[in-house]
């Protein structure tokens, strides 16, 4: 890699994911962020000025002195990363893939589009591949490639190696999702503090067909999707149908020594582990065991059978991390390693 960074726009800059992009990119080896957009409300003032900062390290002041600009204006830089709202996302991403900018996006609107990669790293790289049918068609000097939804990601990390050496037919998984996963307001806290939402409109279809989709399976998924009071991090619990005999230990054991390819471990943002499986009776735990691999890391346990399908387990992903902004520069890093943007 050169010492020159490449310039990066960050759509949506603002948001619960916005202010981890900016976060995350603040010392990043390969990109600089020159340009932070919101929507028109947003527009025209200093981002120190209109961001509601949540993170936990103080706003870079570069960033901070940065004027927002609105989001349907293309600058024509090399890459833009998205955090955009799914409405605007759908309007405005072309815009900027029709200008030139290799878009890599948290949004859902092309998520299932068939020329669209959607894109986890360590999954599956190679669909990277359909951008040359989505450049013919679309006629897109640039691109949008998308990280799947912050429960998919989760899922689809833990099933894939599975699936790969098993084939996995049918599962079902239940989840218990952060509050931080609806963006910021988000649900109100006189209905969530001390209660269980079980309804995420979309949230269901989402996890059913992205993972067939990552997965490049007709895996049968029967989702149940649940909002609970945790700050950050979604634990899900999953019981999973294999097309043979596998037991519990050779589940652990394929977890355990699951890696990534090369290419993709090389990447600034590829935990060591993309899976840690963890022994102990009462783990994960979003309080204690979110921030493995820095947030990057899937923790699984409690792999046991399962009376109605094969095996259980549960797993825990940290939804705004591995599930939105560290995806999504991951997947950037990728597309700069894969020659898709260039350096
Ligand atoms: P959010 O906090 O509501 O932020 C939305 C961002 O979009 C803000 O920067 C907002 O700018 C901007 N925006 C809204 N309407 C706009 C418009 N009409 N034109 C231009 N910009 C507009 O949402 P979030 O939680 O960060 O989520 C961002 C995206 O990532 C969504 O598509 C979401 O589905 C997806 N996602 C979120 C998570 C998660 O864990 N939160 C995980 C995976 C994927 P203003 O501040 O100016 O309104």
């Amino acid at each position: 890699m050169t010492a020159r960074k490449i310039p990066v726009a960050i759509l949506g800059a603002t948001g619960t994911v916005g202010q981890k992009l900016v976060r995350r990119l603040e010392h990043h080896p390969w990109f600089e962020v020159q340009f932070v957009a919101a929507s028109a409300a947003s527009a025209g003032r200093r981002y120190a000025d209109v961001v509601r900062w949540r993170e936990t390290t103080p706003l870079p002041d570069r960033i901070g002195d940065l004027i927002v600009q609105p989001s349907d204006r293309p600058t024509g830089l090399p890459l833009a990363v998205s955090a955009l709202d799914t409405d605007a996302a759908a309007t405005i991403e072309p815009l900027w893939a029709g200008a030139g900018s290799v878009v890599v996006t948290n949004a859902s609107p092309f998520r299932l589009a068939p020329d669209v990669p959607l894109i986890i790293p360590e999954v599956n790289a190679d669909h990277l591949e359909l951008l040359a049918e989505q450049r013919k068609r679309r006629g897109w000097r640039g691109a949008i490639v998308a990280n799947p939804n912050c429960t998919t990601t989760g899922l689809a990390l833990v099933l894939a190696p599975l699936h790969r050496a098993f084939g996995v037919d049918r599962l079902f998984v239940s989840t218990m999702q952060a509050i931080s996963g609806a963006g910021w307001p988000g649900v109100a806290s006189l209905d969530i503090v001390g209660n269980v939402i079980p309804h995420i409109p979309g949230e269901e279809e989402k996890v059913e067909q992205e993972t067939r989709k990552i997965l490049g399976s007709s895996t049968i998924v029967s989702a149940h999707t649940n909002r609970v009071p945790v700050v950050d991090g979604h634990t899900e619990t999953v019981s999973i149908g294999f097309s043979q005999r596998v037991s519990p230990d050779t589940v652990l054991a394929t977890l355990a020594g699951w890696r990534a390819s090369d290419l993709v471990r090389a990447l600034p943002s590829s935990p060591a582990e993309p899976v840690v499986v963890d022994p102990r009776p009462d783990r994960p735990q979003p309080r204690l065991d979110l921030d493995q691999g820095g947030g990057m890391s899937v923790t699984v346990g409690r792999i046991r059978p399962c009376p109605l399908l094969d095996v259980r387990l549960v797993l825990l992903s940290h939804n705004t991390v591995r599930g939105a902004a560290g995806a999504t520069i991951q997947n950037a890093e990728l597309l700069v390693s894969a020659g898709v943007v260039a350096r």
